[in-house]
């Protein structure tokens, strides 16, 4: 059968793509990085022929690149099939094999699934999760953080930038305590990989999870950072891959392209260069001045330069993002994760705003390829929707 490629039938590709934190599309020059790769003729990493020690190649030097991002030693990085499964596995790693005198995890009620519902499995095995509040900015105050945190406390998880909001959490504040009362920290730096420095050091984090396509990169890879001494037990368990912590045949070409997206953060400075910030700035401030009763949710705060998270009094999130998507804007109501469950999201709940203003929340999050026409089209295009929208309701 020929491959028929995406299925895309019936629908219109999306000419403005403003979706970036949900996926990011993978740069030309990775996907080139990772193509010698996808040769179904390539051995296997475990191998010991030339095939298998050039497969094993491309992989330590993709370790290198995204060891130098984090600013840690490549024997500090285990390449994951992503960010779900490096927060899944630093917390069962952690939480699972602690004495039961000490099986308490302090976490945030604005986290990603794939640390709540790893708390609320864990939860079920007898772990005792205490989940911070954010305050409405969309913040995580350090002193309740430090409160939670007693003498059973096994470890604490808190994301650096939430994914919703784009509210950049206070971390080295959070490092810095939990270092202090002697507890390990897990950074979920999935949504400021490549959009942030993340440096391990000045997080002062002793495992943190980044995954690649939300930095241009494929999908399905990722990696935990695992400070040095620090005990982590396997979540796979089989052959020797990833130094005995991570069983499984890698990913080799997918690997190589994260490497590559870690290495072209670096020659590109870290952060989002400045023009997406304006391209931001003047999406929301249009948005604004052109839309009434229309509320930023998180603006208060440092926020990353790419997202804008909104809520359009009396208009349903889901409506909107399907009403956009017909003009071929790619937009997010909640988190892309939370899509299909009508569920308010849970960040929004989670900074106290009500189920009215969080269930007509819409997520704008620009990256690489976004422009002035993408924004301009948006600015001409979402008055006169949620004017249609509001009047269909009244
Ligand atoms: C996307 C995301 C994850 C999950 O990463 P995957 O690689 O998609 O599994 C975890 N945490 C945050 C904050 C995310 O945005």
């Amino acid at each position: 059968m020929q491959d028929a490629g995406p299925d895309l039938t019936g629908t219109r590709v999306a000419s403005v793509y403003m979706d970036h934190n949900a996926t990011s599309p993978v740069r030309p020059e990775i996907r080139e990085a990772m193509a010698p790769y996808v040769d179904p003729g390539l051995g296997n990493a475990s191998s010991l022929h030339r095939w298998g020690r050039s497969a094993r190649a491309g992989i330590e030097r993709a370790r290198d690149c995204v060891a130098q991002a984090l600013g840690c030693s490549p024997a500090e990085v285990f390449f994951t099939s992503g960010g779900t499964e490096a927060c899944n596995w630093a917390l069962k790693g952690v939480l699972l094999t602690a004495h039961r005198q000490h099986r308490r995890i302090v976490t945030t009620a604005i986290e990603h699934y794939a640390v709540l519902r790893v708390c609320t499995y864990l939860e079920a095995h007898g772990v005792e999760v205490v989940r911070v509040p954010a305050d409405s900015s969309g913040c995580v105050d350090p002193d309740a953080v430090a409160s939670a945190v007693n003498e059973r406390t096994t470890l604490i998880s808190v994301m650096h930038a939430n994914n919703e909001t784009g509210c950049l959490q206070p971390i080295a504040a959070i490092g810095e305590l939990a270092w202090r009362r002697g507890v390990p920290l897990h950074v979920d730096a999935v949504q400021t990989f490549g959009k942030e420095p993340v440096h391990v050091e000045d997080l002062n984090a002793d495992l943190l999870s980044i995954s690649a396509h939300k930095a241009n990169g494929p999908k399905g890879v990722g990696a935990l950072y695992v400070r040095r001494g620090m005990i982590v037990d396997p979540l796979l368990h089989g052959g020797g891959q990833e130094s005995g912590m991570r069983a499984g045949t890698e990913n080799v070409a997918a690997i190589v392209g994260f490497g590559r997206a870690a290495a072209l953060m670096r020659t590109g400075g870290h952060g989002w260069p400045e023009p997406l910030r304006l391209l931001r700035d003047r999406l929301e401030s249009g948005i604004c001045s052109r839309i009434p009763d229309v509320q930023v949710n998180g603006r208060s705060q440092a926020r990353l330069a790419n997202t804008v998270n909104l809520s359009f009094t009396g208009v349903s999130s889901e409506v909107l993002v399907r009403a956009l998507d017909e003009h071929g804007i790619a937009v997010s109501s909640g988190s892309a994760c939370a899509a299909g469950e009508s569920e308010p999201s849970h960040v929004l709940l989670g900074m106290g705003l009500d189920r009215a203003r969080a269930q007509s929340a819409v997520r704008f999050s620009l990256g690489w390829g976004s422009t002035q026409a993408d924004v301009t089209r948006v600015l001409e295009v979402l008055p006169g929707l949620v004017h249609r929208l509001r009047e269909r309701t009244r």
